[in-house]
């Protein structure tokens, strides 16, 4: 049976099949593999203020009323609605959700309801009031996952767009990886540069600098998604075969160097892939980012009538981020139509062909 991607005249709301998953693992739309953390997910969007201003920031141009932030009342109910819902893990994001006025309290609260894994995706530019840091862990936060996108104060602060953010950031991290290392953060700290045209010729020095100089052992990288300030920008867009040398440096010094580090990648289809890593599911389960993912819900402001999959309810569209990616946000080059890997592969950002066209991806053939 065709992925529902190409199923003649879908329609955006129509449910996926249910992968098949353990007896007692949280049922929802990953499936289960030794690798991925079966907790359910949801990701609260507390706001679009931001203290960075990233050039390839999808929500570069907020309006005015995304600016403003949750009310604190609205959010205990979100988190209440959440964990009745079966999620047990929460992550909030913004914008830049460490500046949200709450967010201690916010974080106490999902530990309070019940939450095993509460999680931060910040920029960590306030991180280094390293009181706030402290604050924050011992309200219970067990994850955090680190914007950063160079290991040069130049490169960061150009992509950043705000002068010696570099050195707070280099600060809050330093920070962050000690109390890891006291035994905070179990559920992991992980820095996730976004893969764009200015950054991805340095990824081995920025393996090198977040590895050896920092101490961090987890780097996840996303190719980029050019929507917002970066929608139509090829010098930001790079072509995947443009980023693939580097890429695969990074997968061959990993095997032989960086042993007990994790790295991983997302948002590349596999047919870009050589074939030596696409073709082996030892290297896929340790390098592709979407083989760990949680299953993520999202609460986020309502904003109009919403779109595609999203369903509104009390000034929330709530939606499932896999399938947002899947219905809305990527789309299925012509190559899909006959590749056996589409059960796999997500397909590939919609605003990236608008850039580049598909030249790039070809249909693959299963092992036999
Ligand atoms: S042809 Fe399509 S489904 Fe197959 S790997 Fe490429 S993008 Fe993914």
């Amino acid at each position: 049976m065709a992925h529902a991607l190409f199923q003649k005249g879908r329609t955006t709301n129509s449910p996926l099949p249910l992968p098949k998953t353990k007896a007692g693992e949280a049922s929802h739309n990953q499936a289960f593999n030794e690798v991925r953390d079966s907790r359910r997910n949801v990701e609260i969007n507390l706001g679009k203020a931001c203290n960075n201003r990233c050039v390839f920031c999808i929500d570069g141009m907020p309006k005015r009323e995304d600016r403003s932030y949750m009310d604190w009342d609205e959010l205990k109910a979100e988190l209440e609605f959440w964990y009745r819902s079966g999620s047990r893990s929460v992550g909030f994001l913004g914008g830049e959700p460490s500046t949200y006025p709450r967010i201690v309290d916010a974080v106490a609260h999902a530990r309070d309801l019940g939450y095993t894994r509460i999680a931060l995706a910040s920029n960590i530019t306030k991180l280094r009031l390293t009181h706030f840091t402290d604050r924050l862990l011992e309200a219970g936060l067990s994850r955090i996952t680190v914007s950063m996108h160079g290991h040069t104060a130049e490169l960061e602060d150009r992509i950043t767009r705000v002068p010696r953010v570099y050195e707070k950031k280099v600060a809050a991290l330093r920070h962050l990886v000690m109390r890891q290392r006291e035994g905070h953060l179990k559920d992991g700290l992980s820095v996730n540069p976004v893969l764009n045209g200015w950054n991805h010729r340095h990824l081995i020095h920025m393996m090198r600098f977040f590895y050896e100089d920092i101490g961090v052992n987890d780097i996840r990288v996303n190719f980029m998604r050019p929507e917002g300030y970066a929608e139509g920008d090829p010098e930001l867009t790079p072509r995947y075969s443009e980023v693939m040398p580097t890429l695969i440096k990074a997968v061959v010094l990993m095997e032989k160097h960086w042993t007990k580090q994790t790295f991983t990648f997302g948002g590349i289809p596999l047919c870009v892939l050589p074939k030596a890593l696409r073709s082996s599911d030892t290297l896929l389960k340790r390098y592709l980012g979407e083989y760990r993912d949680l299953s993520t819900d999202c609460s986020v402001r309502q904003d109009g009538d919403g779109f595609g999959i999203e369903q509104i309810d009390g000034g929330r569209s709530r939606f499932n981020w896999q399938d947002r990616k899947r219905f809305d946000l990527k789309d299925a080059p012509r190559a899909c139509g006959t590749c056996d890997m589409v059960h796999l592969c997500e397909g590939v950002w919609r605003a990236y062909m608008d850039i580049h066209g598909e030249s790039e991806f070809r249909p693959l053939k299963a092992a036999r």
